[in-house]
Order: structure tokens, then C-alpha cells, then sequence
């Protein structure tokens, strides 16, 4: 029995999802590393969001909705887990990808593959349209609502809201059955924010001595304290609980982003080329590979006597947009 009360969700994820300590790299950078294994959430279904997704679509069921609509990057990891597990549902799911011009939309390739072969519709939209991504959700769920006689779920960029952030305090609770009340830090990527918003509420809702660190994808740290300060903000109001969080003192690492969202520096790919020889874990190239690269630079500074606990979320098809300079890393 847990001591927290979660809203009704549904099971997508294989869980819990195994921790493996690093030897190799422990042993390298002089510092115990672990990995909690959220890429092996599914196989399609591989990742952080179907946590997220456990909860939201459980809502979705729950009010009867037909359909779901979700938004995301052209190769957005959480537009295809919808998609995926949509199909699992049977609710008919459409997608809104940002590209730069939707005249000529990229190859289906990695995530746009999987959207495309369980039948997701995909809606190009350009990087300014994106910035109104909620309103034009919620168009499209009403526009596909009335064609499908159904009702459309909206589901937020990333499933970060209150409700999907729960699947991150399951996480919290499934870490703190396998490792105990020990001190350790998490490092996790942040994106939208809603895995960082569900552990740090994880850790407050169990007492946790647990350090949570995001490392940022884009943007800077102020901008992604105030993101997650507000999910924890929506959490508190919406559910009850004592997660209010003073932005400033959400720990995020900003020197990461390297070229910006999506975009891969080389130094990235041959981290993610050295850890995939080292140890046999594949990172991907817009998250786990630059969350990657930013503990190993701070594990030079930080010196921490407490063991870290990488949190891979997922990412693998992503690998297919960097595909041939990844493979010009071969030795
Ligand atoms: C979305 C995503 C993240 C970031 O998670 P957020 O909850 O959006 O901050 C990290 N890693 C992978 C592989 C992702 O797809």
C-alpha cells in the first residue's frame, strides 16, 4: 500500500523500471552513477512520458472522450507515445509538429515513422504558430470533435500539468522502494518540466532526502524554475498537497543547451557514442545526451561523496535524425 493517494490512472508502463549502477563510468569519474532505466518503460511505448500518460489518458477514459490531440517537436518523443498509446486505447489521435516549413515536412523517419504506422493524423505547424500551440489544440479537438462525432482530449506539450507530473511522484515513490531514505542526487533532463515537477513533489510528499537536479534542453534556468514552480503551484491547488516550491530553489543546470532545442553539438554525439561503448546504454540526442554531458562536466566539480542516479527518459528514436554524423563517430 502507498501512503499517497494518486488519482485514477491506467497501465502503459512497464514498471518499476530497473536501476543498473555504471561501473565503467562510476569507476571513470570517480563517483557511484546509476541509471534508472525509464527507457525501458515499452518498446514504442519507451520513455518518460508513459508515466505521464498513465495518469492523463486514465482521465481521458474516464470522461468518455473518443480522441486525443497533442503537440510536440517534429520529432517529439511524447507526440508519439500519445500516438502509441492511443492506438493501445483505441482513441483516434492527431498531432500538431513544429517544423520549419510545413510546405515540405520531413522525412518519416524515427518518431514521425511510429506516429504515422498507428495512424495519428500530423498537422504541420510552423515555430510562430507553435507559440500558440494551446489555442490551436483546442481548435483542432473541437474541428476533429464535430468531423468524428466524438470528443477530443487535449493533452498539454510534454503531458506537463498537475495531473501528468503524478506519474513523476509514482517514480519518486518506486525509487525510494529501491534505493531507501539514503541521500542521492537525481539528474534528469527538463523539457517542459513536468518529470522534474513530479519527483521534486515525490520527494516532499514522502520526505525524501533526495537531491533533484534538471539540466536543461532549452531555454535557461529561470525560465524552466518558473515552469515547474507553477506545475508544483497547480499541484498543490488542484490535489491538496504541500508541493509549493520557491522557484529559485529548484536546482537546474543551464550550461547545457549547447546549439539549442533538438540541435546536437559534436562533443554530444560522441558522448553519447563514448557511454553507448562504455556501458551499453544508448542515450538520445535531445535529452538524455546533453543531460549526459552536464553531469559528467559537473561530476568534475562537484566532488559529491552521495551516489547520482541518472534518470534515462527515453528518447531512442530520436537517434534517427542524427543518424549519418552519429555513425561517422564509429571507431
Ligand atoms: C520529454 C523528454 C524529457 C523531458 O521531460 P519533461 O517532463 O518534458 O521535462 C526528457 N527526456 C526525453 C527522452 C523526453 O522525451
Amino acid at each position: 500500500m502507498s501512503a499517497i493517494d494518486y488519482p485514477k490512472s491506467i497501465d502503459l508502463a512497464r514498471l518499476p523500471t530497473p536501476i543498473e549502477d555504471l561501473r565503467r563510468l562510476s569507476r571513470r569519474v570517480g563517483a557511484r552513477v546509476l541509471a534508472k532505466r525509464d527507457d525501458l518503460t515499452g518498446a514504442a511505448l519507451t520513455g518518460n512520458k508513459i508515466r505521464k500518460l498513465e495518469f492523463l489518458l486514465a482521465e481521458a477514459l474516464e470522461q468518455g472522450f473518443g480522441g486525443v490531440v497533442t503537440c510536440g517537436g517534429q520529432q517529439s518523443n511524447h507526440a508519439r507515445a500519445t500516438a502509441v498509446a492511443a492506438a493501445r486505447l483505441g482513441l483516434r489521435c492527431h498531432l500538431l509538429l513544429r517544423t520549419t516549413s510545413p510546405d515540405s515536412p520531413p522525412e518519416p523517419s524515427g518518431n514521425i515513422l511510429l506516429d504515422r504506422v498507428v495512424g495519428a493524423s500530423i498537422e504541420w505547424i510552423t515555430p510562430e504558430q507553435y507559440q500558440q500551440r494551446d489555442e490551436l489544440m483546442t481548435a483542432a479537438a473541437e474541428r476533429l470533435g464535430t468531423e468524428h462525432a466524438t470528443r477530443f482530449y487535449v493533452v498539454p506539450e510534454g503531458g506537463s500539468n498537475a495531473l501528468g507530473a503524478w506519474g513523476y511522484v509514482r517514480c519518486a515513490e518506486e525509487l525510494c522502494d529501491q534505493l531507501g531514505r539514503v541521500p542521492v542526487t537525481i539528474v534528469c533532463a527538463v523539457g517542459s518540466g513536468g518529470t522534474a515537477a513530479g519527483l521534486i513533489a515525490g520527494c516532499r510528499l514522502l520526505g525524501l532526502p533526495y537531491r533533484v537536479v534538471g539540466v536543461c534542453v532549452a531555454d535557461d534556468r529561470s525560465t524552466f524554475q518558473a515552469r515547474i514552480a507553477a506545475i508544483l503551484d497547480e499541484m498543490a491547488d488542484r490535489y491538496q498537497l504541500d508541493v509549493r516550491t520557491e522557484p529559485q530553489s529548484i536546482e537546474l543546470w543551464e550550461d547545457y543547451v549547447g546549439l539549442g532545442y533538438g540541435v546536437s553539438r559534436d562533443e554530444e554525439l560522441a558522448c553519447i557514442a563514448d557511454v553507448a561503448r562504455l556501458e551499453g546504454l544508448i542515450l538520445d540526442p535531445v535529452y538524455t545526451g546533453k543531460a549526459m554531458v552536464g553531469l559528467l562536466t559537473e561530476l568534475e566539480r562537484m566532488r559529491t561523496a552521495d551516489p547520482v542516479v541518472f534518470l534515462h527518459t527515453g528518447g531512442i528514436f530520436g537517434l534517427a535524425a542524427v543518424a549519418s554524423r552519429l555513425a561517422g563517430t564509429a571507431g
